[in-house]
């Protein structure tokens, strides 16, 4: 039993990151569909099944380079919303400090120290923003 189980997964994708959420968001869909009134069910758990059948498409998939590279875009973009999570908590924790402006210009973050009136903040970017601190 556990050869045909491993010969039948040899060469394929298996359940990656990816597969993983997308079985888990039908599994989340088909229990709250259960709650929810009829049209609503019926849509709700046609987009589980349509889930559900992406991920074991992709699990049993043999494409592995193509698997590889979706499963690449969903952990870089994991990754930056961790990121983006850490420097807005390092923010609010030095919020006392230090007042954070957004540079229009390229969009990264200017950290300036509280108290010193309105100044002339620059960016690397080239941008000058004029603001009260
Ligand atoms: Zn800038």
């Amino acid at each position: 039993m556990k050869e045909k189980l491993q010969n039948l997964f040899r060469g394929r994708q298996g359940m990656d990151e990816l597969s993983k959420l997308l079985f888990w968001t039908a599994i989340g869909g088909y229990v709250l569909a259960v709650v929810l009134p009829g049209a609503l069910r019926a849509l709700l758990s046609s987009f589980a099944t349509m889930f559900l059948a992406v991920a074991f498409l992709r699990a049993f998939s043999r494409d592995l380079p193509r698997r590889e590279a979706e499963n690449l875009l969903l952990l870089r973009w994991r990754d930056r919303k961790k990121r983006e999570r850490e420097a807005a908590k390092d923010r609010r924790a030095h919020s006392k400090e230090y007042k954070y402006f957004k540079c229009p210009g390229c969009g990264c973050w200017l950290r300036v120290p509280r108290g010193k009136g309105k100044i002339h903040i620059n960016c690397r970017c080239g941008y000058t923003l004029y603001r009260k601190t």
